[in-house]
């Protein structure tokens, strides 16, 4: 029996919070209609309702941003590297001083608790925190040629003007994680954010203008029809760097694009992650981790449990564990005191996982916990948990995007490693087990960019972000983050 809360409508708060929040494009240094007048609606999916009207950028928008980005290229590149980490700790500290709100403005379109929204915040401003010191501490070399005769100096130079896509469901991190290394390292940018959730970027923009971005250097350009905005902009060649975060399907389609004038690009695609529970792990942790590892975000993250392999010997407890705390959970509107699950992000994500639900169940899957699209409005689905899915289950390849664990038994390691890299993906997997010889081996032998060893939640701006296989390429975050948008520059000195 699912804990459901009933949606309401928008509050007085709500809508003052809401015409306060820019709903035009940004573009250089400015808040402006759409050339052809055009926009499109942001709808809040815990009650269907319309949230507000956005500007919806053009082909021609998209020119008119990338032709601000270029302008202001060289003397943001000519910056200090303290200026723009003064600019950045700044914009720490308003995204801070806003939690709340921003926190809120995230519930209301994208969905998910506020508690969550509030979380995200910070965890998005931290990205400014970082990078604003790796601003200070970008390097270089100098050495005496091993030949004789010369000197090499290495230094490093901001790539040029990037093109940054985020997707909805970090709506405010997957765009303080491009641009704060971008701003960090002096390039300036284009970022489309996703259609669903364009309002905490457009709040962002107020923000970088008040912290002190110089005009230009951040455009953001909300658009419907992002094939047909972004595909000239990269095949301009005039922006030097692309850094996706969404799907690998589109991932694949930007990277053909960008081969065309050789592009830099960074790659954060999907994830099909593998949790996995030794018998000699502790079982209370274990099931905590995959509480954390499974619910963040409604189980709409990249780095959700998706296939959640258990020791024979432990799975009836493990499962009927989690089927208890997945259950206790209270589903509704995330905005409401209590809700613990949002909705999920729009009609065609609560079907998809119904569908793949129903796929698992046909294939001999049964349900501990939920399982049932609720009655009502909004896109809610309840957490489900389900035991003894089959491999040809469509969830087993295939990213749930929803708070449905699948739970499937193993009897040995070299088993439960086979199963874990028997995917296409590569982005993150996680290791219950108290043997510590057994935690290192499976950590290496395991194809994945992350892996957490007894704990359900990897993401930290501190840390190198990123996957293996078609999960992606490049690192977002940690001391490498930076890298992404820095070109090295060698030069050779003659000394003979
Ligand atoms: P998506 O459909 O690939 O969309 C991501 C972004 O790409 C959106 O801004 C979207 O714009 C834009 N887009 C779509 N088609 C495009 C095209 N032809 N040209 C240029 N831009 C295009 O992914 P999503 O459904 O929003 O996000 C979920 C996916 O992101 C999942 O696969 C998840 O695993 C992945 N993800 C990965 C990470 C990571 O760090 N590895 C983090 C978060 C999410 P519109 O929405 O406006 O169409």
């Amino acid at each position: 029996m699912t804990n459901m809360q009933t949606p309401h409508a928008q509050t007085a708060d709500h809508q003052a919070l809401l015409r306060g929040t820019p709903t035009q494009l940004f573009v250089n240094g400015e808040f402006v209609d759409a050339q052809a007048g055009a926009t499109f609606d942001v709808v809040n999916p815990a009650t269907g309702e319309v949230l507000c009207s956005v500007a919806d950028a053009s082909p021609a928008d998209g020119r008119t941003a990338l032709d601000a980005a270029v302008a202001a290229q060289a003397d943001f590149a000519a910056t200090t590297p303290l200026q723009r980490h003064r600019i950045l700790l700044r914009a720490f500290e308003l995204l801070m001083e806003r939690q709340d709100e921003l926190g809120l403005l995230m519930t209301l379109e994208m969905g998910k608790p506020l508690a969550e929204a509030k979380g995200e915040i910070a965890y998005a401003a931290e990205f400014f925190r970082h990078f604003a010191g790796e601003a200070l501490r970008i390097d270089g070399g100098f050495q005496s040629s091993p030949q004789g005769g010369a000197r090499f100096l290495i230094t490093k130079q901001p790539v040029g003007p990037c093109l940054l896509i985020t997707p909805w469901n970090f709506p405010m991190a997957m765009g303080t994680r491009k641009l704060g290394p971008a701003l960090a390292a002096g390039c300036t940018s284009v970022l489309k954010p996703a259609h669903q959730t364009p309002l905490s970027m457009l709040a962002l923009a107020q923000i970088l203008q008040e912290a002190g971005v110089p005009d230009g250097v951040v455009n953001i350009i909300p658009a419907m029809d992002a094939g047909a905005v972004m595909e000239p902009l990269i095949r301009s060649g005039e922006a030097r760097k692309l850094s996706f975060t969404g799907s690998t399907k589109v991932g694949k389609v930007l990277l053909e694009q960008c081969a065309e004038k050789v592009l830099r690009t960074s790659m954060e695609l999907g994830g099909n992650a593998p949790f996995l529970v030794f018998e000699d792990a502790d079982l209370d942790e274990a099931v905590a981790g995959c509480m954390q590892a499974k619910m963040r975000n409604m189980g709409e993250a990249c780095t959700s449990a998706n296939r959640i392999y258990v020791h024979s010997s432990l799975i009836d407890d493990f499962g009927a564990r989690l089927a208890k705390r997945m259950g206790d959970l209270t589903v509704g509107d995330g905005a409401l005191e209590g809700s613990q699950v949002g909705p999920l992000i729009d009609e065609a994500a609560q079907s998809k996982v119904d569908g793949l639900v129903r796929d698992a169940r046909d294939h001999g899957a049964r349900v501990l916990v939920g399982g049932d699209v609720p009655e009502g409005e909004g896109y809610f689905y309840p957490p489900t948990v389900l035991q003894g899915v089959a491999r040809e289950a469509r969830m087993q390849a295939e990213e749930i995007f929803g708070p449905v664990a699948a739970l499937t038994p193993f009897d040995t390691e070299d088993e439960a490693v086979e199963a874990a890299n028997d995917t296409r993906f590569g982005l993150v997997a996680y290791v219950f087990t108290n043997d510590l010889r057994r935690a290192i081996r499976v950590a290496e032998r395991i194809e994945a960019g992350m892996i957490g060893l007894n704990q359900g939640v990897v993401s930290n701006p501190y840390a190198p972000f990123g996957g293996m296989k078609e999960s992606g390429l490049g690192r977002e975050g940690g001391s490498v983050g930076i890298e992404e948008f820095l070109e090295t520059k060698y030069i050779g000195i003659a000394m003979g």
